[in-house]
This record gives structure tokens, sequence and C-alpha cells, in this order.
């Protein structure tokens, strides 16, 4: 670890790799002799213009993007999107399917709201998020105009892949994914999906860059009413420079994608994540209660890890906080909504970092267990 880092296990932004951050240090004034960073340049520079392109294609290779898919950089984050959805795809259909798994689907059901009827196909809002709904009571509407999940919940960690039984619920319904918080993370079978969308700040860089991966029929169905800057085939018509492009986090995402080529591609990184996730949930289980996680095991997220003391012992989960902090290991406060701890782990925290906690939880539990 370079001097002076901590290791931050923030929800987002979140942590990257120091060699990415050396490397845009080196770049800063004067990024490949140009005289110029790249936070001067014009979007419309041959500079600019070959950093956004390798951007992109770094980031089809490293995903296996099927050519009928067109990669779309925009801005406003994930909570953009939620808007973006039903104005881009519902056409002239008044309804479209919603899967509720937690804080951040409850969100995109209720901007969906705004611009159709969003059907709720199942929720598990009665677990309080920590499962997914049993498929097989999931309620698709056929004539829905897509169906819409979160395939990571970022505040309550649960993570799900679509499996062959829930395909069959959804049937024909085009599938819409938010993969805001485990994107990069494994690989994305784009056979299932017509919509995958992700802002940058977990797993690919810095925040301002929101990732929209969307299949050629998806697109040029906007309803008259939407912004020209959410249509999503202006920006696909225009290369994402419609207008003026976040560069700057452009570049980063850029760098970053490099990096991941250079460091055995999403393979390398799921075995990593998979491995940092078990440290944690194994701690855990053989703990005897000292520290808990509520949700289903077999929906446990690989990103985001929350957890609880002695079943929330709110005076103990302070002093962690305070003692966590003092030795680097920082940011792991539950989200305000639920309480509790929770440590994101995302691509860029080095195993090192997940080890140090675990270290410190295990020291932790021997001084408190009493
Ligand atoms: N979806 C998920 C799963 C998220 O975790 C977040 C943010 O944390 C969002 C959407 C919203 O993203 P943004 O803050 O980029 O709008």
């Amino acid at each position: 670890m370079a001097s002076g880092r901590i290791f931050n296990f923030s929800a987002g932004p979140s942590m990257l790799p120091v060699e990415i951050l050396e490397q845009a240090q080196a770049d800063v004034i004067n990024w490949h002799g140009t005289g110029m960073s790249v936070m001067e340049m014009s979007h419309r520079s041959k500079p600019f213009e070959s950093i956004h392109k390798k951007c992109i294609q770094d980031l089809r290779d490293l995903l296996n993007i099927p050519p009928n898919f067109k990669v779309l950089l925009m801005q406003g984050g994930g909570s953009t999107q939620f808007a973006c959805v039903p104005l881009n795809l519902l056409k002239d259909k008044e309804t479209a399917n919603y899967l509720t798994t937690g804080a951040w689907s409850t969100k995109a059901i209720e901007e969906a709201r705004k611009y159709c009827r969003a059907h709720e196909v199942a929720t598990s809002k009665s677990t309080n998020f920590t499962t997914i709904p049993d498929p097989s009571t999931w309620n698709v509407d056929p004539n829905g105009a897509y169906f819409h999940y979160c395939a990571n919940e970022t505040i309550h960690g649960v993570e799900f892949t679509l499996t062959q039984e829930m395909l069959d619920r959804i049937g024909e319904v085009p599938i819409v994914a938010d993969m805001s918080s485990n994107f990069l993370s494994k690989p994305i079978d784009f056979s299932k999906h017509a919509v995958v969308y992700a802002g940058a700040q977990k797993n690919a860089g810095p925040a301002g860059v929101t990732f929209v991966i969307a299949r050629e029929d998806m697109l040029g169905h906007a309803k008259n009413i939407t912004p020209t800057m959410l249509d999503w085939k202006t920006q696909a018509d225009n290369d994402s420079m419609y207008n003026t492009p976040p560069c700057y986090a452009i570049y980063i995402c850029g760098l970053y994608f490099d990096y991941m080529k250079r460091h055995g591609g999403i393979e390398a990184v799921q075995e990593l994540d998979r491995q940092k996730a078990a440290i944690l949930y194994d701690l855990f289980d053989s703990s005897n209660g000292f520290y808990t996680n509520p949700v289903n095991p077999q929906y446990r997220s690989k990103m985001n890890v929350p957890f609880l003391i002695k079943g929330g012992n709110v005076d103990l989960e302070k002093k962690f906080l305070a003692e966590a902090e003092a030795v680097g290991l920082s940011t792991l406060a539950g989200h305000r909504s639920v309480g509790g701890l929770r440590a994101s782990i995302y691509n860029g925290m080095p195993l090192e970092g997940v080890r140090r906690l675990a270290d410190f939880m295990t020291e932790f539990k021997t001084k408190h267990e009493a």
C-alpha cells in the first residue's frame, strides 16, 4: 500500500488501484506530449477522441459485448437511468414490470411511476430486503414494455443473477438491469439482457460517467417528451458526444479498463472478488453470532457486505467504527437508512485490505465477546 493511503470501504465512490492514480498523476500536466491535461482538452480533439474510443473498445473487450449492443457514455448516474428506462422503452405501452429487492429497485419503480403503470412483479420488503422473492411467485405482465431488476442492492447487500426459472417467468419481455454496484465484477450474459446500466463510481472509476449498454432494437423509441440528452438514440447517433462528455472521468475509466486487461480481465477480478467476500462471510459464520449478516446466504453480495455486531449493539458498533478508522479501515458504517455496518469491497479494494479488516474484526471480537 502506498504511504498514507487507507483502506476505504465506502459504497462509492470507492478505491482505485494506486497504479492508476499514479498514472493519472504522471499525465496530469502534460498528457502524452500534448502539452495539456486531459481536463483541458477539447472533447472534439484528436487526443481525446483516441481516449474515448479506446475506453469504449476496452470495455467491449472486457465484457465481450456483442456487436448489436451500443455502449453509451452518459451523465446523471444510475438515478437518471431510472427515468431513461421508461422514457426510452415504453413505446406505446402503459405498463412496465419491476422487481423490488431493496432500496435501489424501490427508487427505480418510484421514478417509473411518473411515466407509466409500474407493475410490481414481486417484492422482498416483508423480509427487510434480505432475500430475492421466490421466482415461482413472480407475476410478470407479458404485455409490459420491459422487466427491470437490480442485480446488486448496494444498501441491503443482496445480489443475484437470473436463473432459468426466473427467465421462464419473465418470458419474452425485454430485460433491463441496474448493475450500478456490480458492473465489471463478473461477466454479463448479454443474451439475457436488452439494456444494462451502471454508474462508474463503484467498480470502474470516478463518478460522472454512466455506462448504458443497450441492444440496438431498444433505441429509437423514446417518447416525445424525452429530454434530448436522455434519449439513448441521441447518444448512440452522436457517439456519446452530443454535448461535452465528462472527459476526465472517461479518461480515468479508460486507464482502469486498460489495467484490467493487463491483469487478467473479468475472470481475475471475479476470482479476487470471490476470495474477498469469502473471507468476511466465513468470519461471520464462524463468529458464534458475534457478527451476523442478515441476507439469505444464496443471495449474499460479493460487493457490499452488511453486518451487525451482537445482533445490532449500537454502542459496540460505534466503538468498532472509531477503532477501525484509527487503524486506517475507513467508511464502514451501514447506510443511514438501515444502520449497522457495511464493508463495500469493490474491485479496487485489495485483498490485503479485506485481510486487514478481518484481522481487526477477530481482535475486536476477542475483546468484546464476553
Ligand atoms: N443503483 C444502485 C444499485 C446504486 O447503488 C446506486 C448508487 O449507489 C444507484 C443506482 C444510483 O446511482 P447514482 O448515484 O450514480 O445516481
